[in-house]
């Protein structure tokens, strides 16, 4: 029994197992479900080379592809209180947090980058659904807001590529206050007088749709993207009505007006360049020269004579009542 188990049994596992594939070599398309070669894809920024469905991804795999020769510097964000309510579902938050960050190497949901984006100066953010669904916590809105008041100080445009579930549950009201708070965070752009662009990836959902997604100057998607408050699976819920094909999918705001383009990942940057160059509050591209004041003296014509009145004014200062 020894030997049959002991060394036959190995022997006939061994030629029957199939070899084992690392999982991170092949990543499967959630559209097509084709098999698709991580190098190919990441060469291809993640969009599928079969259906081009356009995977979602996070800021390391952003960056690089937006800024001049894909330089940039992300800056250090402000730290918050961890845990403030002490929240417990099947797993504790603070777990949940430290699951994240070690997965991502991220703080939050939500990195700030700058750079040159086509010659100018610009901020960027992006929100990683891989961090915790992209949910808006104080962190995340720490991050959106330390990123408005940089452009404002660099006096440069914002972008913020947007990707969430919603606000984080875990921290209750407090997520929910991050909605204003963001809110301001994306008007200061506006009293400052420079360019807020927001791009809405797949998915932009909950609390980031009802505060700074839907506040951009430009409302920008990829293709493809689910972009809405609740999800079609509540609405129909709700509503007990089949609801039409390509609901709350980019293609179907664009049409009903919910957004300015439609852009495929692969055009981004140009097109972000395009609108910033667009928007931007540039000076004149040549010397500007002074025209030579006009003579402003001009003869009256000699019958015309001016009356000099007093009149007494009872309102005025000094006059006689
Ligand atoms: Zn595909």
């Amino acid at each position: 029994m020894n030997w049959l188990s002991n060394f036959v049994r190995p022997k006939i596992q061994a030629l029957v197992r199939k070899r084992e594939v690392p999982d991170n070599l092949w990543t499967k398309c959630p559209k097509c479900g084709q098999m698709i070669h991580h190098k190919e894809v990441k060469v291809r920024q993640y969009v599928c080379q079969h259906c081009d469905h356009h995977l979602r991804i996070g800021p390391d795999d952003r960056f690089p592809h937006l800024f001049d020769d894909g330089e940039f510097s992300t800056i250090e964000l402000p730290e918050v209180a961890a845990d403030p309510l002490k929240f417990r579902d099947e797993k504790r938050y603070i777990d949940r947090l430290k699951d994240s960050r070690g997965r991502t190497g991220q703080q939050d949901a939500v990195v700030v980058a700058h750079g040159k984006l086509g010659g100018h100066g610009a901020v960027i953010a992006v929100q990683n659904f891989a961090f915790m669904g992209g949910s808006l916590g104080q962190g995340a809105a720490e991050a959106i807001i330390a990123a408005a008041k940089l452009a404002v100080l660099q006096d440069v445009p914002l972008i913020i590529f947007s990707a969430a579930g919603g606000a984080r549950m875990q921290e209750g009201i407090l997520s929910l206050m991050q909605l204003p708070r963001t809110t301001i965070a994306v008007q200061m752009l506006q009293e400052a007088g420079q360019p807020y662009i927001s791009v809405l990836t797949d998915p932009t959902t909950g609390g980031v749709t009802a505060s700074y997604a839907m506040l951009g100057d430009v409302a920008i998607s990829e293709p493809g993207a689910l972009i809405g408050f609740a999800g079609p699976r509540v609405i129909e819920n709700t509503i007990r009505e089949r609801l039409p094909e390509g609901f709350q999918r980019a293609e179907y705001l664009l049409e009903h007006g919910m957004l300015d383009m439609v852009v495929h990942r692969h055009n981004l940057r140009e097109t972000l360049i395009r609108v910033v160059e667009l928007l931007a509050n540039r000076p004149p591209s040549g010397e500007v020269i002074a025209l030579p004041q006009p003579d402003l003296e001009i003869p009256l014509p000699r019958n015309v004579t001016f009356e000099t009145e007093q009149r007494a004014d009872p309102d005025g200062p000094g006059g006689t009542p």
